[in-house]
């Protein structure tokens, strides 16, 4: 990655006409595969009032960001600051500026946020479908707002030092028990999961089997085992991640790269429901040709959850009949997540922060090494990545 500025980031100080400064480094996608380091010297001054600056504690490296680098995403504003799931310090505020709780918030507070900003509320899609994950004026920091690394107010990513959080953010202060490397673990995947397990209504004792592996899938599957499930089977690659889904009490696992077959995983998945299969089934892939598999998996009046295909990989041929009008199955779509997904996260992660969470974070890059992690995201090398600034 290119270096640009030669100014220490993380210092602060004082113009000669009383203005606040802060030296920034940030992580700049300039287009779809172009990453530039960037330094400046920021003016606080720039604030808008209701606005809050954090000083970055950590932030994620997830799938999207590696969708973003790809050129994946529609409608990307480029260039963009990366990281849309971040947690810091609260290093300035303008005005009065609450949290989501009414609690005023105040210097050093380790708070995060959640990643959208905007929805209208005066759209259809909002206030009559209410469907506000599909609101067409929805922005999302880190992917949907543009960067601009040489104005506080452009800090809208989380690989940066600083982080500018707009007027009417909402703030979350992190709970004492909840340090902030724990939170990171759940990240974003774990508003996501939270989600698909609204849509999926788990019932007591149900059998759930979820597809794939990732942060999504494995959070997915410790969700539906505190639902109430009582079996959770996870099919996925590779033997590393399957370790880690073990090691959160999950008892039943089935590994693509052993069992290539769809319909040898079947089998197994029929031998160990006892011929029941799935109540539920949670697709997390990104994988099209998983959810002709997924239904498949599904018992007969059985919920499916398609939440794995957040990018377009193209189509697959499924047999309507068998798959789905014959076995009377529920098939749910679910896209992103609201702060009602976010806020239950935060206080699952504070209530089980006892879980060896530890195993889902492996490593912690600084900002120069931001193409490392992203590689290493991509290549399943390890489950989840974090940056922390000025390291
Ligand atoms: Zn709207
Ligand atoms: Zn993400």
């Amino acid at each position: 990655m290119e270096n640009r500025g030669d100014i220490e980031s993380g210092d602060l100080g004082e113009m000669e006409n009383g203005d606040q400064w802060v030296n920034n480094e940030c992580v700049i996608m300039l287009a779809k595969g172009e990453l530039k380091l960037h330094r400046s010297r920021l003016q606080l001054s720039q604030m808008e009032e209701g606005s809050v600056l954090l000083r970055t504690e950590l932030a994620e490296v997830c799938g999207t960001d590696v969708h973003l680098m790809h050129g994946r995403l529609d409608l990307v504003p480029y260039p963009i600051i990366p990281g849309h799931v971040g947690v810091g310090r609260i290093h300035a505020s303008v005005g009065s500026v609450r949290d989501v709780s009414g609690v005023p918030v105040k210097k050093g507070d380790m708070v995060t946020f959640l990643d959208v900003l905007d929805t209208c509320n005066s759209c259809i899609t909002c206030l009559v479908d209410k469907q506000t994950t599909r609101c067409p004026e929805r922005r999302v920091i880190g992917i949907s707002c543009p960067a601009n690394g040489g104005d506080v107010k452009g800090l809208l990513g989380c690989w940066s030092s600083f982080i500018y959080l707009p007027p009417k953010t909402k703030i979350i202060r992190l709970p004492i028990a909840l340090p902030p490397i724990v939170f990171m673990a759940g990240g974003c995947g774990l508003p996501t999961a939270l989600h698909a397990m609204d849509r999926a209504c788990i019932k007591l004792m149900d059998r759930v089997i979820v597809q794939g592996s990732g942060p999504v899938g494995l959070l997915a599957a410790i969700l539906a085992l505190h639902s109430g499930a009582g079996q959770v089977i996870v099919i996925g690659a590779p033997a590393h991640r399957l370790n880690v889904v073990k090691a959160f009490g999950i008892d039943w696992t089935v590994n693509i790269q052993e069992i290539t077959d769809p319909s040898d995983r079947l089998r197994m998945v029929t031998d160990l429901t006892e011929g029941r299969l799935g109540d539920v089934v949670i697709e997390a892939t990104g994988r099209p040709e998983a959810v002709a598999e997924g239904l498949a998996l599904c018992r007969n009046g059985g919920t499916y959850v398609v939440v794995g295909q957040y990018t377009d990989n193209g189509d697959v041929s499924i047999n309507p009949h068998h798959l789905i009008n014959r076995k009377h199955v529920v098939m749910k779509g679910c896209w992103g997540s609201d702060f009602s997904h976010f806020h239950r996260g935060v206080q699952f992660m504070a209530k089980y922060s006892h879980l060896p969470w530890h195993q889902v974070v492996s490593t912690v890059f600084s900002l120069k090494d931001a193409s490392k992690a992203l590689s290493c995201v991509e290549n399943l090398e390890l489950f989840k990545a974090l940056i922390k600034p000025g390291t």
